[in-house]
Order: C-alpha cells, then sequence, then structure tokens
C-alpha cells in the first residue's frame, strides 16, 4: 500500500448558510486515480478547491503530502505541490504558450529565464504542442489551450494534479486529444483527481470513483462497481442521466 499523499477528516464547508461539504472523509494514496462524479451543485469543484485551499472551509482537516491546510502559513507549500486544471482554460492571453508555461517556475521556484523556457519547451512536446509555442492562447484551438494548461501546471513539477471538468468546455472532436494528455500523465504515476463526466475515462484509467451528492461523499468504488452494481440507487439514476 503506497503511503497517503491526501487526508481530509470531517471536512464541513458552508457558503453562508449554504452547507456544500458535509462530513466529507477521504484519503487518496500516492500515484492514485481518483474520479469525481456527481449532479450539478453537488460539491465537486468545491471539494477539490479545498484540496488547494483555494477555497477556505470551516470544520476539518485537509492534509497533502504531511501538510496541514488549516495553517495559511502553509498555503504557499501546498500550491507548490499541487497543480490545477479548470474547464476555463485561464491562460494569460498577453503572453506566448511558451511564457504561459514558464512562468510561474521562475516566479515562485526562482528559476532563472533559460531553465524555465527549456522545461516549458519539454513539457510542450509531452503534450505535443511544441510548435504552437510562440503563438498566443487566442490563436489556438480549445483543445490545444487545454493541453498548454496542464503543461502549465505541470511546470511547478507538482506531486498531485487537480482537474476540474477539463473537457466540459471543449468542443466534442477536442475531448479525445485532452484525455490522451490525462492518459499519458496517469500512466507517467501522477497523483490525480479528476471531475469529469468523461464515464470512458473513469472506467478506463480510475482506481477509484467517487460518487457526490448533495455535499456528501455517497459511495466510493473501483469503477467496475460504481458502473455495475452501485450500492445507492441515487448512483444508479445519476449514472443513467450520464452515460
Ligand atoms: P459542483 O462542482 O458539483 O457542480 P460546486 O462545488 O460548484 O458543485 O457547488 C456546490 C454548491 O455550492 C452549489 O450549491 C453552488 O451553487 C454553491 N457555490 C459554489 N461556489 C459558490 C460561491 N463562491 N458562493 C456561494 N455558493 C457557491
Ligand atoms: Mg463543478
Amino acid at each position: 500500500m503506497s503511503e497517503v499523499i491526501i487526508r481530509i477528516r470531517g471536512l464541513n464547508k458552508w457558503f453562508g448558510k449554504l452547507q456544500v461539504l458535509r462530513e466529507v472523509n477521504l484519503e487518496v494514496a500516492a500515484g492514485e486515480k481518483v474520479v469525481i462524479v456527481g449532479p450539478s451543485g453537488s460539491g465537486k469543484s468545491t471539494l477539490i478547491r479545498c484540496i488547494n485551499r483555494l477555497e477556505d472551509f470551516q470544520q476539518g482537516e485537509v492534509i497533502v503530502d504531511g501538510i496541514s491546510l488549516s495553517s495559511a502559513r502553509n498555503l504557499e507549500a501546498v500550491r507548490r505541490e499541487v497543480g490545477m486544471v479548470f474547464q476555463q482554460f485561464n491562460l494569460f492571453p498577453h503572453m506566448t504558450v511558451l511564457e504561459n508555461v514558464a512562468l510561474a517556475p521562475q516566479k515562485v521556484r526562482g528559476w532563472p529565464r533559460a531553465k524555465a523556457e527549456q522545461k516549458a519547451v519539454e513539457l510542450l512536446e509531452r503534450v505535443g504542442i511544441a510548435d504552437q509555442a510562440h503563438k498566443h492562447p487566442g490563436q489556438l484551438s480549445g483543445g490545444q489551450q487545454q493541453r498548454v494548461a496542464i503543461a502549465r501546471a505541470l511546470a511547478m513539477e507538482p506531486k498531485i494534479m487537480l482537474f476540474d471538468e477539463p473537457t466540459s468546455a471543449l468542443d466534442p472532436e477536442m475531448v479525445g486529444e485532452v484525455l490522451d494528455v490525462m492518459r499519458d500523465l496517469a500512466r507517467g504515476g501522477m497523483t490525480m483527481l479528476v471531475v469529469t463526466h468523461e464515464m470512458g475515462f473513469a472506467k478506463e484509467v480510475a482506481d477509484r470513483v467517487v460518487v457526490m451528492d448533495q455535499g456528501q461523499i455517497l459511495e466510493q468504488a473501483p469503477p467496475e462497481v460504481i458502473f455495475q452494481n452501485p450500492t445507492h440507487e441515487r448512483t444508479r439514476s445519476f449514472l443513467q442521466r450520464v452515460l
């Protein structure tokens, strides 16, 4: 059994009076691939945003690679270890693709520009768009932009990658190229938490599928169990709607 790299205990979160996470307990082992599914509004984004503290929380404990997120002092340390990819790519429009990928290592890790750009070129090769390095994001397709966003997150050499519906904003013909990059990352041993409605990806890549409903983890199990023999009727009816 690998070491636990993410440990969430008794996590409760409210937006004002609305409770959006209820007693969430989740442990993720180093190298594990966890896919999170569930209806819109069930708290999937909020949960993964708590893992890099993009969201604050009121109760419970989130420990990432031994670093407790309860202390504001630890935020920088955690954000260095956790990369995130969003539905909207959030690239800097006024910078080239290369500059987008090379920026954070210079700012956060203090790398010299040449070193950061060399690493950026390697990452752009890895996601298959080195030939677009000197373009601006607006000149790229959505699928290409999302691959740049993945390269940008990887530039910080994170131990954990969080994906929040990374293919939901893409035209259907571009979904595959982004999932291919994610599969490649999974094969390389990255710890991954992925919120997605791509059930084919979940079946193929996930070690475990976590089903969320109304701020709670309804159930979690390997994909073959969730897809063929879920415990809860609500899981069954959710899957019927998305499959
Ligand atoms: P999901 O990703 O599963 O669709 P979210 O985590 O985005 O769910 O949202 C969970 C609940 O929290 C929803 O009811 C949503 O409206 C609410 N919510 C999300 N973000 C905010 C926010 N910044 N302020 C207030 N309510 C929010
Ligand atoms: Mg969401």
